[in-house]
């Protein structure tokens, strides 16, 4: 596992969209069915949007119908971490990029087999890069 990234929010900010940086740093949520991934169905990995993490394949990613991108499994355990979130009067999971600790989403015990994992994450914390173009 590569070393973790540490940066200012100043520095954030010069590198991602004021969306981007309000979801990713600042633990926000797009607007269910706005984002750009949640109906998107190409091959390929999802990078961190912040440090460009390997976080998810498109192997793992299922119709949830939740209105954001869901996948049943991070590509390794150790590419994200999960810790619990009791903001907004709920108790879920927060899911982090292992890396540089951006916010994606959570996590929630609804999906499929087989895990029963659904992987709730924000569009605007991934960037999609097709097969072909990993290097
Ligand atoms: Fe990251």
């Amino acid at each position: 596992m590569a070393e973790k990234i540490h940066k200012t929010d100043e520095e954030w900010r010069q590198l991602l969209t004021p969306e981007q940086f309000a979801i990713a740093r600042k633990k926000g949520t797009e607007r269910a069915f706005t984002g750009k991934y949640w109906d998107f169905h190409e091959n390929g990995v999802y990078l961190c949007v912040c440090c460009g993490n390997e976080l998810f394949s498109s192997d793992t990613k299922y119709d949830s119908g939740c209105g954001w991108p869901s996948f049943y499994a991070p590509l390794e355990d150790s590419r994200v971490e999960n810790s619990p979130d009791h903001s907004y009067g709920m108790i879920r999971t927060e899911v982090t990029c292992s890396r540089c600790g951006a916010h994606l989403g959570h996590v929630f015990e609804d999906g499929p087999r087989p895990t029963g994992l659904r992987y709730c994450m924000n569009s605007a914390s991934l960037n999609f890069v097709k097969k072909d173009e990993m290097k």
